[in-house]
Parts: C-alpha cells; sequence; structure tokens
C-alpha cells in the first residue's frame, strides 16, 4: 500500500521508484516485530533513540535466520555526544548532525573505530523553535567547519515539515532549494545526494519536492495517530 502511494507520487513528479528509499521506524515496535518488517524485505531501519537503536540491532542480530548483515541501521533523533561512538559504530547513516561540537565528537569515535561515517546535516527548516536541527542560515558555517573532519562523508541534508506550517510541501521545497545552493556554493567538496523528508503524515509531498529517503513509522504498523 505504501509502495503504491511512492509510486504514484514519483510518477506525479517524474521521478524513479528507486530513487526513494523507504526507511522502516521501528521505535513505536518491539524488536520481534522489527524483525517481522526486515522479513517483510525493508532493509533499512531507523531508531530515534540510542539506547532503542543499541537494543535492536542486538536482539536482531541474535535472532535466528537473521540476514542481519543486510540490514542498514539509521539514527534519526538528537544524538547526544557520549552516546556518539556506540551509535555509530554500526550505522549505515546518521541522519541528525545538528551542531558542529557533535560533529567533532562524531569524527573523533569515527577516527578511533576507523571507520568513515555517513551522515546528513539536519536542517530545522520550520524556524520553529522547539524543532530539532540547525537554523537554514548556519548551514554554509557548519559545512565549512566538516570540510575538514575526513572521517564524515556528508551525503545530503535531513529536515521535518513544521507542526504549524499548513502545506508540508513548502518546508521540503526549502530544504530541496537549500541542497541545490550547497552544491552551488561548495561544489563537489560535498556530495550532497540525499534528502531525507517526509514521514507518514507528509511522504508524498516530500517525494514530490524531491525527497530520496522518507522515514515511515506508524503507518507501516498501522498505528493511529500521525
Ligand atoms: C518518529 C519519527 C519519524 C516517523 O514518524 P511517523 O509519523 O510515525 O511516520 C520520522 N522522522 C523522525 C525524525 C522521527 O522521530
Amino acid at each position: 500500500m505504501i509502495q503504491e502511494r511512492i509510486s504514484v507520487a514519483c510518477q506525479k513528479s517524474g521521478r524513479a521508484k528507486e530513487d526513494v528509499t523507504v526507511i522502516g521506524i521501528t521505535k513505536y515496535v518491539d524488536s520481534a516485530t522489527a524483525q517481522c518488517l526486515v522479513e517483510a524485505g525493508c532493509r533499512d531501519l531507523g531508531e530515534s533513540r540510542p539506547q532503542s537503536l543499541w537494543e535492536k540491532q542486538a536482539a536482531l542480530a541474535a535472532a535466528e535466520g537473521s540476514p542481519n548483515d543486510t540490514i542498514r541501521w539509521h539514527f534519526i533523533g538528537h544524538l547526544q555526544r557520549n552516546k556518539s561512538l556506540k551509535t555509530i559504530a554500526n550505522l549505515a547513516l546518521l541522519h541528525s548532525l545538528d551542531s558542529t561540537r557533535l560533529a567533532e565528537q562524531v569524527h573523533r569515535d569515527a577516527l578511533s573505530l576507523g571507520i568513515t561515517i555517513q551522515a546528513l546535516v539536519e536542517v530545522n527548516v520550520s524556524d520553529e523553535p522547539n524543532k530539532t536541527g540547525i537554523l537554514a542560515d548556519q548551514l554554509p558555517l557548519i559545512l565549512e567547519s566538516l570540510s575538514s573532519l575526513k572521517n564524515i562523508s556528508i551525503c545530503g541534508l535531513m529536515g521535518m515539515a513544521g507542526l504549524e506550517t499548513k502545506d508540508p510541501r513548502s518546508d521540503f521545497a526549502k530544504l530541496r532549494k537549500l541542497r541545490e545552493e550547497t552544491l552551488s556554493q561548495f561544489g563537489s567538496r560535498f556530495a550532497m545526494d540525499h534528502l531525507s523528508m517526509g514521514m507518514s503524515g507528509d511522504f508524498e509531498a516530500a517525494i514530490e519536492e524531491g525527497s530520496t529517503m522518507v522515514r515511515i513509522g506508524s503507518l507501516l504498523f498501522e498505528l493511529s495517530g500521525s
């Protein structure tokens, strides 16, 4: 059902379905339910709290017959610096880089693990004060400081539509424009291939504005709410 809706949104905007990855957000469910999602073919899973990420990673790694090495884990919530090491250790993508200080810590941890971590910069596009992410006008500054951190590979931006925003599309369009501006300002210094935007309630609008990763939780598990 979700796949069909994604196809329609891709058709409407002239995009290829393969360009949009569904990340199953498992924060509302237990490890057994997350495992079912993997068995149903969803290989990208996301969590917003470090503790829950670590627990599910361990549980799914231990699950019998689990294709765990093919699961790509995403972290989408606010990351405290003291939880960075364990969180990035087995991560496909960190969506929520939201300060230079966090970036410096993540870089130290990536160095000590001997890895390069893929990350997105989270932008507060709606400008709502209680939202996470950096403000749009700080993006060039943070990218400037990130360009010397060799073990962090920036591959795009992440954002959420504001609760007060009447049409989520306008916030998604802002993120898309920021990506374009970044590309023209920094050229090939950052890959900027990805826009992580769109959730259960607004993923079609996000796809029509260029999203490459939709983060879907409640709709997958048919929970009411969003
Ligand atoms: C929970 C969460 C989602 C998924 O939200 P749903 O509305 O349940 O699909 C997406 N992104 C972030 C950052 C989240 O915290």
